[in-house]
């Protein structure tokens, strides 16, 4: 994993990482769906793939993650714009993360689902919001990094 940042978390939230999302990165509970949105959007960032396959619902889960990998993306930030329960258990949490990879800036646009389960939230899937357009680096972001329903197709490992 990269060295985390001694100051701001990288998931924006202007706190430290220390006092932010590390004590979720050492397995403390996330209190609700947009602090393990934004813990995970901070796993991505210091390629902690552990994290990530954890908090990733078993019923969509990729068999492995490479956040730190030739091809991943540089991220450049995260908003956080939508944060809705929508059920006992479940919550959607609206977000655009920013990245650059191939030396492009890109957005990525995502309604994510979250279920609470045992007393931990998951990551389910996401979708894309109408009227948003994934560009062709966003969707072969997607198939590299899945963050939604094509988390089950497996990418090609080029041997
Ligand atoms: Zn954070």
């Amino acid at each position: 994993m990269k060295q985390p940042l001694k100051s701001a978390c990288p998931c924006g939230s202007e706190l430290p990482y220390a006092e932010c999302c590390a004590p979720l990165h050492d397995g403390a509970a996330a209190p609700d769906a947009a602090a393990l949105m934004r813990s995970r959007y901070c796993a991505y960032v210091l390629a902690i793939e552990p994290y990530l396959l954890s908090t990733w619902h078993p019923s969509t889960r990729p068999t492995r993650i490479d956040p730190d990998g030739a091809l991943a993306p540089q991220w450049l930030g995260l908003q956080v714009r939508r944060h809705v329960t929508t059920g006992a258990e479940s919550a959607i949490v609206e977000f655009v993360a920013r990245y650059r990879v191939g030396g492009r800036a890109q957005r990525l646009h995502e309604v994510s689902h979250f279920v609470h389960q045992a007393g931990r939230w998951y990551y389910v899937d996401g979708e894309f919001p109408a009227g948003t357009r994934k560009s062709s680096a966003a969707k072969s972001l997607a198939a590299k990094f899945p963050t939604g329903r094509a988390a089950n197709t497996p990418a090609k490992s080029g041997q």
